[in-house]
C-alpha cells in the first residue's frame, strides 16, 4: 500500500497537552485529506516536548497517548499513516549531531519563532536544547525524506532552516534529501478564545478536539466579541469578533449572512454564538465517536504506536545507511 506512493509527508505535534481546533485547521485537517495521496509520517515530539518540560517528564507518558488518540479521533487512518513516538527513533538525534555541525548558532539566534516562544516562556537565557530544537525538527522532517509538511504559520521559519540544511548537506556530501516544502493551511494561525493570541495548549484559550458538548457550549459563551457591540441591536464589526473568526473556519457557508446581520445589528451574539456551538458540536460528533472505541481499548493505542515506532526505524536505518554512505563514515 504504502510502496505506490512515492510521495512523503512528515509532521506532527508536541506531547504537551490534547490538541485543539487549532491544530486541526492548522495542520491536521490536511493530514486527514492527504493520507491517501501520501506516505505519511506523523511524528509524536516527545524530544522536543522536553524543550520547553525538561522538569516534568512524567507528564510524557499520557501526553503521547493523548496525542494519539486526538489522532485517531480526528480521522487518522493508522493503516494508511505511520504514527510514531520521536525518541523511540535514535537515528533521528544521530542525523541531528550530524546536522549540528552545518548550522551556525546565528542562523538559530535570528530564528524568529525562536524568538517570540523564549519570550513567550520568558527564558532570558536558552537551553542549548531549545535553541536548538529546529536543528532536531530538519532531522525529524528529513529521517523519511519527506517532501511535504503540513504545518501552521509559526513553522514557517523552521521548515526555512530545513532546506538550508538539506541544500548544504546535499552540496557538500552528495544528494539524499528531497528539498522539503510547507504546506500552509487556509488557517494558518486560529485566534483563542481570548482574541489576542493564538489558540494554543499553554495558554487556557483552546477548544479542544476532545471537549464534551457542554464544555464548548460554555466556552463559546464565553469567548470575546467585538468591545463595540454592548445591545443587541449595536451595529457590530464582525472583523474583530472571535466568534466571527470561528464561523468562517467552521461554518463558512453561513458567514456571509451572519456578517451582514451582525453590521446591520439584526443578530444578537448570543444568538451568534448559539449557532457557532451547534455547527461546532456537529463537526465535533464524529470525532467523539471514534473516540470511544480507543477509550475503551488503551491498548489499542499503544499497538498503533509501536507499529508505527518499528516502521518509522526501519525507513530511518535505510536513511542512515545513506547518510553514512555519502559521508563516508560506513567504515567497515
Ligand atoms: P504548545 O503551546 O505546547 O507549543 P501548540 O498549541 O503551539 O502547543 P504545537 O504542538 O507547538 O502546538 O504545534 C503543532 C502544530 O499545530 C504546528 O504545525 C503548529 O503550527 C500548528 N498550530 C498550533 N496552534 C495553531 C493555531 N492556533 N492555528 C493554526 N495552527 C496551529
Ligand atoms: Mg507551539
Amino acid at each position: 500500500m504504502s510502496n505506490k506512493k512515492e510521495k512523503r509527508i512528515l509532521t506532527g505535534d508536541r506531547p504537551t497537552g490534547k490538541l485543539h481546533l487549532g491544530h486541526y485547521v492548522g495542520s491536521l485537517q490536511n493530514r486527514v485529506e492527504l493520507q491517501d495521496e501520501y506516505n505519511t509520517f506523523l511524528i509524536i515530539a516527545d524530544v522536543q516536548a522536553l524543550t520547553t518540560n525538561f522538569d516534568q517528564p512524567d507528564k510524557l507518558s499520557e501526553d503521547v497517548r493523548q496525542v494519539d488518540r486526538d489522532y485517531l479521533a480526528a480521522g487518522i487512518d493508522p493503516e494508511k499513516t505511520t504514527i510514531f513516538v520521536q525518541s523511540l527513533v535514535p537515528e533521528i538525534a544521530e542525523l541531528t549531531v550530524f546536522y549540528s555541525m552545518i548550522v551556525t548558532v546565528n542562523q538559530l539566534r535570528h530564528n524568529p519563532t525562536i524568538k517570540s516562544e523564549a519570550e513567550q516562556y520568558g527564558y532570558k537565557e536558552m537551553s542549548y536544547g531549545f535553541l536548538g530544537y529546529p536543528v532536531s525538527q530538519a532531522a525529524d522532517i528529513t529521517f523519511c525524506r519527506a517532501n511535504l509538511v503540513p504545518v501552521g504559520e509559526d513553522q514557517i521559519p523552521h521548515i526555512e532552516q530545513t532546506r538550508k540544511i538539506v541544500r548544504k548537506f546535499n552540496n557538500m556530501y552528495g544528494e539524499v534529501f528531497p528539498e522539503p516544502e510547507a504546506l500552509i493551511s487556509d488557517f494558518p494561525r486560529l485566534m483563542g478564545l481570548d482574541g489576542k493570541n493564538k489558540m494554543s495548549k499553554s495558554l487556557n484559550n483552546a477548544i479542544y478536539l476532545s471537549d464534551s458538548r457542554d464544555e464548548v457550549a460554555q466556552k463559546i459563551m464565553q469567548a470575546k466579541t467585538d468591545p463595540a457591540r454592548i445591545h443587541k441591536d449595536d451595529l457590530g464589526h464582525p472583523e474583530v469578533c472571535t466568534v466571527y473568526h470561528y464561523h468562517k473556519a467552521f461554518n463558512l457557508e453561513e458567514s456571509d449572512e451572519i456578517a451582514e446581520k451582525c453590521r446591520a445589528g439584526t443578530i444578537g451574539c448570543v444568538a451568534c454564538k448559539k449557532r457557532l456551538t451547534e455547527k461546532l458540536n456537529a463537526f465535533l460528533d464524529p470525532m467523539r465517536e471514534r473516540r470511544k472505541k480507543y477509550l475503551k481499548n488503551p491498548e489499542l493505542v499503544d499497538q498503533i504506536l509501536m507499529e508505527g515506532t518499528a516502521k518509522a526505524r526501519e525507513e530511518a536505518a535505510e536513511t542512515m545507511k545513506m547518510v553514512r554512505k555519502v559521508m563516508k563514515i560506513d567504515y567497515f
